[in-house]
């Protein structure tokens, strides 16, 4: 049962508050509340939280957190949360997810600070909620890497999973993203939603190699999350034997052809006579 109580005033410690991804009518009751009892705001950009914090009528203390904040402006922060109530803000959406926060998270823990969780926006979550692509299960994978070869290879650890998968993405990189998905997953069902909670939010679906036709055509502006839908069952299971052969091939360089089988049978959970028969399989074909 949803428990609607806010304390008047909180306890000291870290306040993990997720701001909107778009309209700031998004932000939570919970949240703009816990804002304007905040002693510190620890925040991604202060120039960016300065307008969430306009448009809710409040003046706040702020001090600078991200990617690139030292050990000591962690520690400084740590040691604050003891007396004071901090809050932690990124530019948009649910801190720690693609943003700033996870140290300061771990060190508060290792302090033994107070920490709670102010859930709300997130673009991936909104992301699959839009697409009609199967919600059950989903691998959020972040950004992709900007180099072909190491975005192929990020997307071949993906191609066994039987689960849908969300990136985030920008404009530039759109149509390449997609080519090189639809390269190394297959064609499979996707879709790109763009700008979400805004004027022009819009999501597009249909098959990886179509998007990114129509996507190179005309690069879009804006945020973008890409959800690809998860293999059928004869391509999962393609994908399952590529890396058990792969598996093979790697135990087969320093082991015995049994030793071999035998280890990556128990690590994929199969069959040892099936496997070590393969692995001679692999080995002859060397
Ligand atoms: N922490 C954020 C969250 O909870 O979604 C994500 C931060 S990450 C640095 C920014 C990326 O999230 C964007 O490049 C885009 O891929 C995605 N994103 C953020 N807002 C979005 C929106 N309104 N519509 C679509 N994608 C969005």
């Amino acid at each position: 049962m949803p428990d609607s109580t806010i304390p008047d005033s909180p306890l000291p410690g870290l306040y993990i508050v997720a701001t909107p991804i778009g309209n700031l009518g998004d932000i939570g009751v919970r949240a703009a509340a816990t804002l304007a009892s905040a002693d510190l705001i620890a925040a991604e950009d202060t120039r960016v939280t300065a307008k969430l914090l306009a448009h809710l009528g409040l003046r706040v203390p702020m001090t600078p957190y991200h990617d690139h904040s030292d050990e000591r402006t962690r520690a400084a922060l740590v040691a604050r949360m003891a007396s004071e109530v901090v809050v932690l803000v990124s530019d948009a959406g649910t801190p720690l997810i693609s943003d700033p926060g996870y140290k300061l998270v771990r060190d508060a823990r290792a302090a033994g600070r107070h920490i709670t969780t102010l859930p709300g926006p997130c673009a991936a979550i909104a992301a699959i909620t839009l697409s009609g692509l199967p919600s059950d299960r989903f691998l959020f994978a972040g950004f992709l890497p900007n180099k072909a070869k190491a975005r192929a290879d990020t997307i071949a650890e993906f191609a066994g999973l039987r689960a849908s998968l969300v990136f985030y993405e920008s404009g530039p990189r759109l149509a390449a993203a997609l080519a090189a998905l639809a390269e190394g997953l297959g064609n499979r069902e996707a879709a790109v939603a763009r700008e979400i909670t805004k004027l022009y939010e819009e999501c597009v679906t249909g098959p990886l190699a179509d998007l990114a036709a129509r996507y190179e055509q005309a690069p879009p502006k804006g945020e973008i999350v890409i959800v690809v839908g998860p293999p059928g069952e004869a391509a999962a299971e393609e994908a399952d034997d590529a890396m058990l052969d792969a598996a093979l091939r790697d135990a087969m360089a320093d082991k015995p052809v049994a030793q071999a089988a035998k280890a990556v049978a128990k690590r994929f959970g199969r069959d040892r006579h099936a496997i070590y028969a393969r692995a001679l399989a692999l080995k002859g074909q060397a």
